[in-house]
């Protein structure tokens, strides 16, 4: 038997703007997306009534980072100003950001273990550290 793990996910949807800067493509011209960022987290122990976290604290975190590019171009918000805007970069920032986040909010028993960014029904990408 391993170790038992739970996890949870919680979804936050945004629409924005976007451009790849170097695409050389399509997806240079400015356009829009409805992002779904999906935030994995996961605890070896449940808190005191049996949850790794609240579904609503989890989704109020989520927004905190999330709703910064609602109805923005996310080329114009930083770090987005410098650094591309590919599904691959926002899911490390939101890996990133929600992961400092939640160590500050749950002293180290819940952890993010991936984050999913879907540009659209089709559309993954995923960042996890190993
Ligand atoms: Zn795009």
């Amino acid at each position: 038997m391993g170790v038992p793990v739970f996890e949870i996910s919680k979804d936050f949807v945004f629409s924005a703007a976007h451009q790849i800067r170097l695409h050389g493509g399509k997806c240079e011209r400015l356009h829009g997306h409805n992002w779904r960022i999906r935030v994995h987290v996961r605890a070896t122990q449940l808190n005191r009534i049996g949850m790794v976290v609240d579904f609503a604290d989890l989704q109020r975190l989520v927004a905190e980072v999330g709703s910064r590019f609602d109805h923005q171009n996310v080329n114009e918000i930083p770090p987005f100003d410098t650094e591309n805007t590919t599904a691959e970069l926002l899911a490390r920032f939101f890996y990133l950001e929600t992961s400092a986040r939640l160590a500050a909010a749950e002293a180290g028993r819940v952890t993010v273990s991936k984050v999913e960014v879907w540009e659209n029904e089709g559309s993954l990408a995923v960042y996890r550290e190993g």
